[in-house]
């Protein structure tokens, strides 16, 4: 399960916008996604002939054949960054399957603000209608910048909430990228430098971390969830607890993405008045 998004506001923002918010924005609002498309970034060349049976691009298949409720079979549920799924309709990039599927998510805050995340589902199995317009998140899979406040990156998370437990279950996990080369490694900052050209994508890299730590803690306090399972035992598990809202405290979530949010505004203004999604 991915949480990154694309991101508009809607709702108040706790803090009005300084002049200092406003010329930040208009310096950062603006990705090259051209540019980032042009750089077909990959961790390892055919990585999916290393038996991993298309993982990522099948939604988690070998996670999901345990789940009796959610997510089977419809494909990988992908968020798009903030603009990137207007930038893929104006240019013609659109995989086939995201028109059709493409929706907006939208989260409300605490403080009455609200935001919208493009979403999109694939459901072409591995095969991409063309290679060189995958999403930004698939070529970011298996994973994420830890970054701060001001863009930096700091260190490297794994993207994808299950992967965090294989390595718990002393089982190996589905998809064989498990470190990066000096190359890659350059690749990989290069997107994400470029998508947090847009603060508004800093605020969803952070807010995937905070929400992704928050599970993967509170499934380790499961004591009966850690011990002596397989990994379709553990799943199936996991799947009911996640759904009975045990491993997700949902008011605290969203006080962290409350908090996370206002000291967004007023870093930056209202970060999220920037245009470039569909969800406006
Ligand atoms: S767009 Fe391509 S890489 Fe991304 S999930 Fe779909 S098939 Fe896989
Ligand atoms: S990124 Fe990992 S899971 Fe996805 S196709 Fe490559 S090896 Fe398989």
């Amino acid at each position: 399960m991915y949480l990154a998004a694309s991101i508009t506001a809607r709702g108040q923002t706790p803090h009005q916008n300084t002049l200092l918010g406003t010329l930040e924005i208009r310096r950062h609002a603006l990705i090259d996604w051209h540019s980032l498309y042009t750089d077909d970034f990959m961790y390892q060349s055919r990585c999916w002939e290393g038996g991993c049976e298309s993982y990522c691009c099948t939604g988690w298949s070998q996670v999901t054949r345990s789940f009796s409720f959610m997510e089977q079979g419809g494909g990988p549920l992908l968020p798009l960054f903030a603009g990137e799924y207007e930038f893929l309709k104006h240019s013609g990039l659109l995989q086939d399957t995201f028109e059709e599927t493409h929706r907006c998510k939208t989260i409300s805050l605490k403080n009455g603000a609200a935001f919208s995340i493009d979403m999109v589902t694939c459901k072409l199995g591995g095969v991409c209608s063309d290679h060189g317009w995958r999403p930004s998140i698939c070529r970011l899979y298996p994973f994420a910048p830890a970054v701060t406040l001001e863009g930096e990156i700091t260190g490297l998370e794994k993207m994808n909430l299950y992967d965090h437990f294989w390595e718990d279950l002393e089982a190996t996990g589905p998809c064989t990228i498990v470190s990066m080369s000096p190359e890659a490694s350059g690749g990989f900052q290069r997107l994400c430098k470029g998508l947090m050209q847009d603060p508004r994508n800093i605020f969803l890299f952070m807010a995937r971390s905070l929400f992704v730590q928050s599970v993967v803690d509170s499934t380790r306090e499961q004591q009966q969830l850690m011990t002596d399972a397989t990994p379709g035992e553990f799943f199936s598990h996991w799947e009911k607890l996640y759904l009975l809202g045990k491993l997700f405290d949902k008011d605290q979530v969203n006080a962290d993405l409350t908090a996370l949010y206002e000291e967004f505004a007023l870093r930056y203004g209202d970060p999220f008045s920037s245009p470039g999604s569909q969800c406006d």
